[in-house]
């Protein structure tokens, strides 16, 4: 058993999707799950249409989820003849599920209403997929990921019950799989509370999903297909020496994600560590390229990992009566940034000051001063970069900051970070 995660990339439009059919086809011999996201830029389409709603512009709401459901409805003409009639009775199920609640008005929180319209973006594009590829010969079962996947009812960032779900998925796949079919087609990201409200897992959660099937099933890999050729060590975009890296290991793939690589979800980690189950990354643009490998083992000799956060805001804070900053600072510090939902991406304490560089999130960040103005002297430099540099070198060092004024700096054994 495999799982395969595509994302929603790989599913934006008529050839990426025909595209699909002949990587799913070289692996007929396998029993699969494939776990897919929405089609490109849905989940921000979505967000709109349950932002309008809720701010009670209905006709907005109404009229931009009319937008996404014409595109999925003529990508499926596009890509079905005779399959297209059964394909447009089941997505019209879906529109009417969000249409009902569109012309409501709300009367519960934010969240419960955007886990119920965000949802629909990855209930669309596999309800699509499965139909495209049936017509198409490889034949695989649709799943309702609501089925299996059952969650808290924390909305938009929902937890997911491990007992339950896991039940939930060994019972369906020991009656099915292999029965009418060797391919599972079902949904990333989205879940179903006890109540069967639909829940979502927080956003580029279809790794996660994708990472907890491998788990329940103890699949022998989860393949996250993605437009890249393999992890790169750098952004290609910003640095063009970019390398790609073919072996990689969890905890470097974490500290990776940490400093703000967006490789994979970090949730997606865990949940194939605990069962040694390795994550490959491969390319569905050519799925010949090798991709990198990740497992649980020691590594040697990994090229320099070089991760760029622009848009960095450095806060210094100094006590204004020219006492040692102590405890009881750093306590208030650290309950104010949980309040505001703020993580600092770099931290020093000095004699009399902290500095905390942080992402520029100007409300949460004028909020933060404020608040802090009552215990320190507080200042602010925007316009920062914060250069993570994983396994440095003299040479890498000499390469990446030589031309660079640090404002802050830090190293440990393995890692440097450089704020300028
Ligand atoms: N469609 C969701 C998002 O765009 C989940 C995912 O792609 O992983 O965030
Ligand atoms: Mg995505």
């Amino acid at each position: 058993m495999k799982v395969f995660k595509f994302g929603g990339a790989s599913v934006n439009s008529i050839e990426r999707i025909k595209n699909l059919g002949p990587i799913l086809e070289s692996f007929k011999a396998d029993q699969l799950v494939v776990i897919i996201s929405a089609m490109g830029k849905t989940t921000n389409a979505l967000e709109k249409v349950a932002a309008s709603f809720f701010e009670g512009n209905k006709i907005t709401a109404l009229s931009l989820f009319h937008d996404i459901k014409t595109n999925h409805l003529s990508l499926a003409q596009a890509l079905l003849t005779k399959g297209y009639a059964a394909c447009e009775l089941q997505l019209a199920d879906f529109f009417t599920e969000v249409e009902w609640l569109l012309h409501d008005n709300p009367v519960r929180d934010y969240n419960y209403y955007y886990d119920q319209v965000v949802c629909l973006g990855e209930l669309l594009s596999t309800c699509i997929l499965s139909h495209f590829l049936n017509e198409a010969g490889i034949l695989n079962k649709w799943v309702d990921v609501r089925d299996l996947i059952r969650t808290d009812n924390n909305f938009r960032d929902a937890n997911i019950e491990w007992q339950a779900s896991s039940e939930k998925i060994k019972s369906l796949m020991n009656q099915e799989i292999g029965k009418s079919s060797n391919i599972w087609i079902t949904q990333g990201f989205i879940g179903a509370t006890d109540d069967n409200e639909s829940s979502t897992l927080g956003r580029e959660g279809s790794d996660y999903t994708a990472a907890v099937f491998a788990n329940v099933l103890d699949a022998e890999s989860l393949t996250i297909w993605k437009d890249v050729a393999a992890v790169m060590n750098a952004d290609p975009k910003i640095f063009l020496d970019a390398v790609t890296i073919p072996v990689l290991n969890y905890t470097e793939v974490i500290e990776m994600a940490y400093y703000g690589a967006q490789v994979i979800h970090p949730k997606t980690i865990k949940p194939l560590q605990n069962k040694g189950i390795p994550l490959l990354v491969k390319c569905f643009l050519d799925s010949s390229l090798a991709g990198t490998q990740i497992h649980n083992k020691l590594i040697k000799n990994l090229p320099p990992i070089i991760v760029l956060k622009p848009n960095q805001v450095l806060v210094t804070m100094t006590t204004t009566d020219f006492s040692f900053v102590g405890d009881h600072h750093l306590r208030e510090l650290s309950g104010l940034m949980e309040s505001l939902h703020l993580k600092p991406n770099l931290m020093q304490t000095g004699a009399i000051s902290l500095m905390i560089s942080l992402d520029d999130q100007v409300e949460k960040i004028s909020r933060l001063a404020e608040v802090a103005s009552g215990i320190f002297d507080v200042q602010i430099e925007k316009g920062l970069s914060l250069l993570t540099i994983r396994h440095y070198t003299n040479d890498t060092i000499e390469h990446y900051l030589a031309d660079k004024k640090a404002v802050l700096q830090q190293r440990s054994r393995e890692t440097l970070q450089f704020l300028y």
